[in-house]
């Protein structure tokens, strides 16, 4: 079975131990990772500082670097098809999205990233008294960057496009669960002509392992991670020993608000992808669906007949639209809210666990009071609970009646409504008869329990340098 090595330094490291990783398809391991620990981590952090702090890479013109990173997207769409089937093989995920979606997304996220560097311009602000002061965005230094297993190489790059472009020296931790696609990217970027040691993957688990090592290293200076929000607060107390700055996506529970006046099936086709694509294993998936009384049963009922059509099987079929979950641990979690359904007083319409496999079918709960388990907290599976409501700040004031506040849909055909409500939705996005669409400039992100700070454009610039003020007499 094939070993899938850290890259420290540009070179490829095994380490005495390894892990297998498992395809929740067949539930069979089909490869074995190298089982990285402290000392790993430290290597990638001395490999990274070195090349920060005596190579070429922050020294480059953006130009110069931008080329680079846009060989590497070329070469990331040269090998899609392998990429793809990294990400699909260990997480489920139906090849048509990887191959669609995920990969596709992570070469934009560096050709993005390496243009926007090129062209950000900085501030220059003559002063009444005769001074000058300009901006120098200058890079922080070595970033961590670690990441989960939903989106591996998207959300990776994501973190990496934009750390790199500003000329950064990164150490990545994919998931335990994902790690292939990750060797595959710093592979790729040494092909790429990235100077050794720029980008370094370590391998690993995250307590009392690679993970942790690299949040407590005091040469680390910025911290960049999307996980769990559990584990934002354990991370935020390793950061606060070494005062380094960090990054937070967490988790999250979205609201989907259906009005009347809404395209119905323009609402049921997003709805249904909000919270069953990618098998609910979505931060930003719709969990909370609230429809208007007067459009609540046409719209439940087309509802539920998409959820039941959406093909599951075998996710490197491209028929697929259902993988299984991403590993048994990770079913028995969601599996754990839906036996809980009817003891908090909810009924389930349709779906709950598969006969076979690590497969949950699009689960649809209603009647679920406020403070049930499933509907106040992340269960990260194809679990959606509707609810009712009547007039628009009803609605308003179900959706933020959570402790997350990462993103909201709303449906509806009127534009004024559409402004009110994206404004008094406590969300870091809000979509209008949309969902999931990006603009790389745009701030990512989310309120509350979902996250610090943002990422994207400018805010990525602000999170990735240490902008300078240079102030000078005339
Ligand atoms: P997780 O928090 O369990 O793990 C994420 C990463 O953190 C892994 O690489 C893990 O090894 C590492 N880690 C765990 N404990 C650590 C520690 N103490 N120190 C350092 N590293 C540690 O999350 P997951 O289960 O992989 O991913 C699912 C979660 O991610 C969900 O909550 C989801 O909402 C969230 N998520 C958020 C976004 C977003 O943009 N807001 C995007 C995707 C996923």
């Amino acid at each position: 079975m094939d070993l899938i090595p850290h890259v420290i330094d540009g070179r490829e490291t095994e380490s005495r131990e390894s892990l297998p990783t498992v395809d929740p398809y067949t539930r069979r391991p089909w490869a074995r990772v190298a089982l990285g620990g402290k000392d790993e981590a430290g290597r990638a952090v001395t490999a990274a500082r070195r090349a920060f702090d005596e190579g070429p890479w922050p020294r480059m013109g953006f130009a110069e670097r931008g080329a680079v990173l846009h060989r590497l997207a070329d070469l990331i769409e040269a090998n899609l098809d392998d990429l793809a089937m990294a990400d699909t093989t260990d997480m489920g995920k139906p090849i048509a999205d990887t191959r669609s979606k995920d990969v596709p997304r992570s070469a934009a996220n560096f050709r993005f990233f390496a243009d926007h560097a090129r062209l950000s311009s900085a501030e220059t602000l003559p002063m009444d008294s005769g001074h000058h002061a300009y901006t120098r965005y200058e890079p922080a230094g070595v970033v961590a960057a670690i990441a989960p297993w939903n989106f591996p190489l998207m959300l990776e790059t994501w973190k990496v496009a934009p750390a790199l472009a500003w000329g950064n020296t990164v150490v990545l931790k994919p998931a335990e669960q994902t790690p292939a696609s990750a060797t595959l990217l710093a592979r790729l970027a040494l092909e790429a002509g990235m100077p050794p040691g720029v980008l370094n993957v370590v391998h690993g688990f995250g307590p009392g392992s690679v993970g942790e090592a690299l949040t407590a290293d005091p040469r680390v200076d910025r911290i960049t991670f999307t996980g769990e929000s559990a584990t934002g607060r354990a991370i935020a107390a390793a950061a606060a020993a070494n005062l380094t700055p960090v990054s937070f996506e967490l988790g999250g529970k979205g609201a989907n608000l259906v009005f009347a006046d809404a395209d119905l099936d323009l609402a049921v086709s997003w709805s249904v992808k909000a919270i069953f694509g990618n098998a609910g294993q979505v931060c930003l998936a719709g969990s909370r669906l609230f429809v208007q009384r007067e459009v609540f049963d046409p719209f439940l009922e087309r509802f539920v007949a998409a959820a039941e059509a959406l093909v599951p099987g075998d996710p490197k079929d491209p028929a697929t639209q259902l993988g299984p979950l991403s590993s048994a641990e990770h079913y028995a979690k969601v599996k754990g809210y839906i036996d809980g359904v009817p003891g908090d007083g909810g009924k389930i319409v349709t779906g709950g666990v598969a006969d076979e496999g690590l497969f949950v079918r699009p689960t649809v709960v209603l009647d679920a009071p406020p403070d049930a388990r499933v509907r106040r907290e992340e269960i990260f599976g194809p679990v959606v609970t509707v609810t009712p409501f009547g007039a628009e700040d009803e609605a308003v004031a179900a959706a933020n009646d959570t402790r997350y506040g990462l993103n909201a849909m709303v449906f509806t055909e009127n534009l004024s409504r559409a402004h009110r409500v994206s404004a008094a939705l406590r969300a870091g996005t809000v979509w209008t008869n949309c969902f999931f669409v990006r603009d790389l400039r745009a701030p990512f992100g989310g309120a509350g329990d979902s996250g610090i700070g943002r990422e994207g454009g400018t805010y990525s610039r602000e999170f990735f340098t240490e902008p300078k003020a240079a102030v000078m007499a005339i």
